[in-house]
């Protein structure tokens, strides 16, 4: 009940951003206020509609939903009305209609590209959101449906398994590990799991508490060392979960770890374990990470608070210090920058850690960010498409090499392009800034080769990818971890 008057509230406000700019002499998008100076009135009328019982925990069992109601406190009515839509644009302004009807609805746009997007919308909701679009757009054959029922979605992808898996320090990594990767973890399973690694290989992994979140969660970061003491400690950093619901990607950094750890005595790894650092955040939200497991599913942001109680959370990905951009939209947008640079807790914890370690020797070397989902290796810089990254032939030589590498794997095709594409597409630049990502900041500041990569798939499951997925994308993923370890070693 309270996400759905979360997404009341969302409406409401979009709702109102659109009447403010009908009476406004010169409509943008750009300045709605900001949510401690909303406007009593404004703030009244919607706290107004959402009543003042607060959240509520009412379980609502449905059809297929009655075998995991024991396993999950989600409350599986929230998705019970909606889909997922994909929308072709054949212009940039159709794209940029899309956008913005798509912001005045407070609607979750999951992917965009230049030629398409998807986007979740409820039945009830579609011909509204069909009125505000150009006539083009409105015609059937411009979208098709994605996922048709997103609760039945949910629900057939959602883990059962996890009170299964009992893990101590006592279990035996190698058979854990075969369970551990059959099925998404949630945040104890995966930290238990993590501690028995460390005990297992104690001589050259150190699990660290880099910090706590807001909800007093520990953020951890699993340092694997090289195992020649080497004067200049070249490091490869990897980051994963930043957005909660990207569960793909947690899943492939864990087993990451798993495969550099274990294999370390064979050729390759042993070779790069020799000579590298490693730094892994698989679970870089570790707040939104549970909320999503707990919650709701598809939750991204974090769990912070925002000042404005209905809304809560900021996106990780927009809120590192580096052109650092205010949200000009309100904190229910699903890319909230905070009210300043390095507010997400987890940002700020992580980025002490990276100056604490390059103070102890570390060398920033290779950072990989992974989320999901589109298939493509966004290379620097997101914030702005006007600004060349350094030596940009090699750092292009590199993206492609990691997108040959998961083609022989797997037989995938991943593009490869610049972030800032990316990130313009998915936001109103009017609204959402493209600055403040952990892509921008990493290779600005510390790393020479810098990625952000989104996972499988291009837009059959989304966010939701079955289980069975997790090791063949894990796989291609590692393989592609490996490719760019060796070049960081022999760049030549
Ligand atoms: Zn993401």
């Amino acid at each position: 009940m309270f996400l759905a008057r979360q997404r009341l509230l969302a409406t409401l406000l979009g709702a109102l951003t659109f009447l403010a700019l009908l009476v406004c002499a010169e409509p943008s998008f750009g300045n709605f206020p900001a949510a401690e100076s909303l406007p009593k009135k404004i703030y009244d009328t919607i706290a107004r509609s959402f009543g003042s019982s607060g959240s509520s925990n009412n379980q609502q069992v449905l059809d297929g939903g009655a075998a995991h109601e024991e396993f999950s406190t989600m409350d599986w009515s929230q998705y019970e009305d909606d889909m997922v839509l994909t929308f072709n644009f054949t212009s940039p302004r159709e794209k940029k209609a899309f956008m913005r009807a798509a912001e005045v609805l407070v609607l979750d746009v999951w992917k965009v590209s230049k030629a398409s997007a998807d986007v979740r919308i409820s039945r009830s909701r579609y011909r509204d959101f069909l009125r505000i679009l150009p006539k083009s757009l409105r015609k059937s054959t411009s979208h098709s449906v994605m996922i048709e029922d997103l609760q039945h979605a949910v629900i057939s992808t959602f883990p059962m398994g996890n009170k299964e898996m009992q893990i101590t320090k006592e279990s035996d990594i190698h058979t854990t590990a075969e369970m551990f990767f059959k099925d998404y973890r949630d945040l104890d399973t995966i930290y238990d799991w993590l501690d028995l690694l460390a005990a297992t290989y104690p001589s050259y992994i150190s699990l660290e508490v880099i910090g706590q979140t807001a909800e007093g969660r520990d953020l951890k970061a699993i340092h694997i060392h090289s195992r020649n003491s080497v004067d200049e400690k070249k490091t490869v950093v990897v980051t994963s979960g930043l957005h909660a619901r990207e569960w793909i990607s947690v899943s492939s950094a864990l087993y990451a770890v798993f495969q550099l750890v274990t294999n370390n005595d064979k050729n390759q790894e042993g070779s790069l374990l020799d000579q590298l650092d490693f730094l892994f955040v698989p679970v870089m939200n570790p707040d939104g990470y549970t909320y999503s497991w707990e919650h709701d599913r598809l939750w991204r942001k974090n769990r912070q608070d925002t000042g404005f109680s209905l809304c809560r959370g900021i996106d990780l990905d927009h809120s590192f210090n580096f052109h650092w951009q205010a949200s000009t939209g309100t904190p229910c947008s699903e890319s909230y920058a905070g009210s300043r640079a390095h507010e997400a807790l987890e940002v700020h914890h992580f980025s002490r850690y990276i100056n604490k370690t390059k103070t102890e020797g570390h060398k920033y070397y290779g950072y990989l960010d992974w989320h999901s989902y589109s298939q493509s290796i966004l290379y620097p810089y997101a914030y702005s498409c006007d600004a060349e990254p350094r030596d940009e032939e090699n750092l292009l030589e590199l993206a492609y090499g990691l997108a040959k590498t998961i083609r022989w794997t797997s037989g995938k095709h991943f593009e490869v392009i610049p972030a800032c594409q990316d990130r313009d597409g998915f936001y109103s630049p009017d609204v959402e800034g493209s600055g403040g990502s952990a892509l921008d900041f990493m290779y600005n500041i510390h790393a020479i080769w810098a990625f952000q990569i989104k996972l499988r798939d291009t837009g059959n499951y989304g966010f939701l990818m079955p289980k069975k997925y997790i090791l063949p994308v894990a796989k291609e993923m590692y393989n592609s971890f490996k490719y760019f370890s060796d070049f960081i070693l022999n760049p030549e």
